[in-house]
């Protein structure tokens, strides 16, 4: 079975990237435009992980992140910041908020789906989930 991932993200460009490069790696793809469309789409649905950009209209990634992690089928669920190489303090926000680690955008097609699984890997020994 493979993973299914919720992608929050409102640049087009971005998302048709992100898609591409994770349904090639054999990844179902769902993905939402703003946080609040995220978040019911997470709840309605649990994933099994979240791909979130943190700069989002409205309800920017930090809010999202908290937002989700107040549900309690995502606790298991690894949450990775999408963020800009430039804002230096949105990473550990977004790690203050609830994510369990960062991509720096520009995203780097030869990286993104390894980061990805490292991150994931990681949370998952912690949390003792496979
Ligand atoms: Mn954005």
């Amino acid at each position: 079975m493979s993973s299914r991932i919720l992608l929050i993200e409102d640049n087009e460009q971005n998302r048709y990237l992100a898609t591409f490069l994770l349904e090639r790696h054999g990844y179902q793809v769902e993905s939402a435009v703003d946080g609040a469309k995220g978040v019911q789409a997470a709840a309605s649905h649990p994933p099994d992980i979240i791909l979130l950009d943190i700069q989002l209209p409205q309800m920017d990634g930090h809010a999202v992140a908290r937002a989700l992690r107040e549900l309690r089928a995502l606790d298991a669920t690894p949450i990775i910041a999408v963020t800009s190489y430039a804002m230096v303090g949105d990473r550990e926000k977004s790690l203050a908020a609830g994510c369990d680690g960062y991509i720096e955008k520009p995203i780097d097609p030869d990286t993104f789906v390894d980061t990805i699984r490292d991150i994931v890997e990681s949370v998952r020994s912690t949390r003792g989930r496979s």
